[in-house]
């Protein structure tokens, strides 16, 4: 079987003496496991392969193998779009390996992602063409959130449904809440401001820079990381780091704890 399409590479794993194995989100086949063979070596195909590979590129790729279960290997990488700036800055870096994280951890095999993988390389068009990456994250996360089948509903109060004074967020439903029905409720919840309900309302791509102050960027990136350790039951180890290159005090300030990091 013989697989060619454009693809992400998500992770990286050694194998054995001088191969990786290799995840991809493809624009076509979803996430695939390959292992790239002698990409650890130093021949001369080694070291291109490698390049091809250690970055933020869309690549070009090939993979062959025996059967649609078996784990294939890479034949041919190519860089279709290079990203080349995004290593140069820690927090850019870090930002992306935010987002490819997110991407693993909600792709399927077989199940192509092409919407998915389209916001995921315009989010990092826009980091390697510097981009704040806080603000990119924040305006970014929630349309991938939609993209996965957990998106939020900023139209209407989840308890009482009217459309006016929607001053919290639920995580847990991963929708807003009125003024009235949230009071009982203040612990649970994440007061938002009106500039973040009209994100939430439009999730607008291209994302509408500008439109956050920096505290806004740091309370949206802690919703949306929320409702993605929720969605998969699983904490994001790109996201700590991430967070203290940006600046940990930013995050306390910005109100929201949420109840799985506070004890950390
Ligand atoms: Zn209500």
């Amino acid at each position: 079987m013989r697989i060619q399409d454009e693809a992400l590479v998500l992770r990286r794993t050694p194998f054995r003496e001088s191969s990786l194995v290799i995840h991809l989100l493809t624009r076509n086949n979803g996430l695939i496991g390959v292992v790239a063979k002698g990409v650890r070596s130093s021949s001369r195909r080694g070291n291109s392969r490698r390049g091809a590979l250690a970055g933020f590129h869309t690549v070009n790729i090939e993979t062959i193998s025996r059967s649609p279960e078996a784990m294939g290997t890479l034949a041919n990488v190519e860089i279709a779009t290079a990203r080349r700036k995004i290593p140069f800055s820690a927090k850019t870096l870090a930002g992306a390996q935010v987002l490819l994280e997110v991407a693993y951890r909600f792709s399927v095999a077989g199940d192509s992602r092409s919407d998915v993988m389209a916001k995921l390389e315009s989010s990092l068009d826009l980091l390697d063409a510097g981009a704040e990456p806080l603000e990119l994250l924040a305006l970014s996360l929630g349309v991938l959130i939609h993209h996965v089948g957990y998106g939020w509903r900023g139209d209407e109060c989840a308890g009482c449904r009217r459309d006016d004074q929607l001053l919290f967020f639920s995580v847990r439903r991963g929708q807003v809440v009125c003024q009235s029905c949230g009071q009982p409720y203040l612990k649970r919840l994440v007061p938002i401001t009106g500039n973040i309900l009209k994100y939430i309302q439009k999730l607008a791509w291209p994302p509408p820079f500008g439109l956050l102050s920096t505290a806004e960027q740091a309370l949206l990136y802690r919703i949306a990381i929320s409702s993605l350790v929720r969605a998969c039951g699983k904490k994001l180890m790109t996201d700590q780091p991430f967070r203290s290159l940006v600046g940990s005090d930013l995050f306390t300030q910005a109100g929201y704890t949420p109840t799985d990091m506070r004890a950390s």
